[in-house]
């Protein structure tokens, strides 16, 4: 009888052994990741960590405070389930704060919802309104997961890049050099695209729409009848008295706008995983199915927390104190610090708009790093490995923010994240400073 036993189960672990394959086909070919991998070489390699896009320095007192009174407080209801689409006080200064900006009534219940981060909030648009064989039009270099997630929901990504014009008399780039051909972009909408991915200001290259480029692409939209995603995490980071317009409120966008937030970008609190959509109800309940029947539900405790900063900043809107307005001032400065560090080295600078990241030119650091001719791999991908490995500077390539085929049209960019205390700032100028003595002095 124990050898019979014995045989049964070494058959049985035979069949256990699957040959069939696993991968559902949605996921081919969406396997890599950069973070994934960028992540891991600065955690091994780097000193000086400008590459992932998170902020060195605390999140405001007041939001820590009001975290720390939602775990530790009288209403231990804070530690359980909320409501799944928001929590209602949350949704509700949501409702107010957004209402005041887009000049409508919004309806808490009906006009937001909460989701965990702003990805989340991106992964249900693309699952809630992207058919099998649906057009999304994304613009070029782009928040790397827009790509995989149209992709994931069985949509076509369609590109249109942003083009460099020079600058004039020898003055640095500027994120406003890049621009949109608006035929090129017209050329793309057709009544396959159902909707359009907006990211002002753009992450990588710190570019804020302007009103009229915006309108450009408002104009496509109706005249196509195309949803847009409107990326707007960044929407406090603009510098130099820029003015961030939501597309939503040009005329006819608010009907076909989803507009997409993030707690971790408004306060610095980017581990809390906190974001939010905005929208009116038509688009936001099928973003509430997906949710429903995925994540259903944010944690409770941080939700209360980033209630109590909005409740705070409504009160304080515009003036000194707002964090809305802090935050953009030191941001600005420590963009100019590093604009003048990358100026002063010859790894020219494009000056961001908004964001808190800084794209620069790495031309003339070329002869450090040979070129591997006929290399899968981007140029300025082997460049930032080569920078992490050797000078423990991590900074990100900017061929990650565009789709395969476009990824050598412009490999000669590098992406730094500047939301840095000042001594990483510092410790990010040694090492370049060094990095120009040792080139001029072999
Ligand atoms: N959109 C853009 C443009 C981003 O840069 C990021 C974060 N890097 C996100 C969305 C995701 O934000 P969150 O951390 O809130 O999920």
């Amino acid at each position: 009888l124990p050898l019979v036993k014995a045989s049964n189960s070494l058959s049985l672990s035979l069949q256990a052994k699957m040959s069939r394959p696993v991968q559902a086909r949605r996921l081919e070919g969406i396997d890599k990741n950069i973070w994934v991998e960028f992540v891991k070489l600065a955690a091994t390699y780097s000193t000086v960590n400008l590459g992932q896009g998170f902020p060195d320095f605390p999140p405001p007192d007041f939001l820590k405070e009001a975290f720390v009174r939602a775990l530790s407080g009288e209403n231990h209801m804070l530690h359980q389930y909320t409501r799944a689409f928001g929590h209602p006080p949350l949704v509700k200064i949501l409702a107010q704060f957004f209402g005041k900006l887009l000049g409508r009534d919004l309806d808490p219940m009906t006009n937001v919802m909460v989701t965990v981060g702003a990805y989340q909030a991106l992964f249900c648009c693309f699952q809630a309104f992207v058919d099998d064989g649906d057009e999304v039009i994304i613009i070029e270099p782009f928040f790397d997961c827009y790509e995989p997630m149209v992709k994931m929901a069985g949509g076509m990504p369609v590109f249109v890049p942003l083009r460099p014009k020079a600058p004039k008399d020898g003055k640095l780039m500027s994120s406003a050099d890049w621009q949109l051909d608006p035929a090129e972009l017209a050329s793309k909408f057709s009544d396959r695209t159902k909707a359009i991915v907006l990211n002002s200001p753009n992450n990588p290259l710190g570019k804020v729409f302007s009103r009229g480029e915006l309108e450009v692409i408002a104009d496509l939209c109706v005249k196509y009848d195309v949803l847009c995603i409107s990326d707007e995490v960044y929407e406090w980071l603009v510098y130099d008295g820029k003015e961030h317009i939501r597309i939503a409120s040009l005329q006819g966008m608010w009907d076909r706008t989803v507009i997409i937030g993030s707690a971790g970008k408004t306060f610095s609190a980017t581990g809390w995983k906190v974001g939010w959509t905005v929208g009116p109800n038509r688009l936001l309940q099928h973003l509430c199915t997906v949710h429903q029947n995925s994540v259903y539900h944010c944690a409770t405790a941080a939700q209360e927390a980033v209630a109590q900063g909005f409740q705070r900043e409504l009160k304080l809107y515009g003036k000194p104190e707002s964090y809305f307005v802090q935050l953009p001032k030191e941001l600005q400065q420590k963009r100019d610090w590093l604009v003048q560090s990358l100026d002063a080295v010859g790894m020219k600078p494009i000056i961001p708009e908004g964001t808190y990241f800084l794209v620069a030119d790495i031309s003339k650091f070329k002869s450090d790093v040979p070129d591997v001719p006929d290399s899968d791999e981007p140029y300025d991908s082997r460049f930032a490995k080569w920078m992490v490995k050797n000078k423990g500077l991590a900074a990100i390539p900017l061929s990650a923010f565009y789709c395969g085929a476009h990824k050598n049209n412009y490999n000669h960019f590098i992406r730094f994240c500047f939301a840095k205390e000042e001594a990483t700032l510092k410790a990010a100028n040694d090492i370049l400073q060094k990095w120009k003595w040792e080139k001029t002095n072999p």
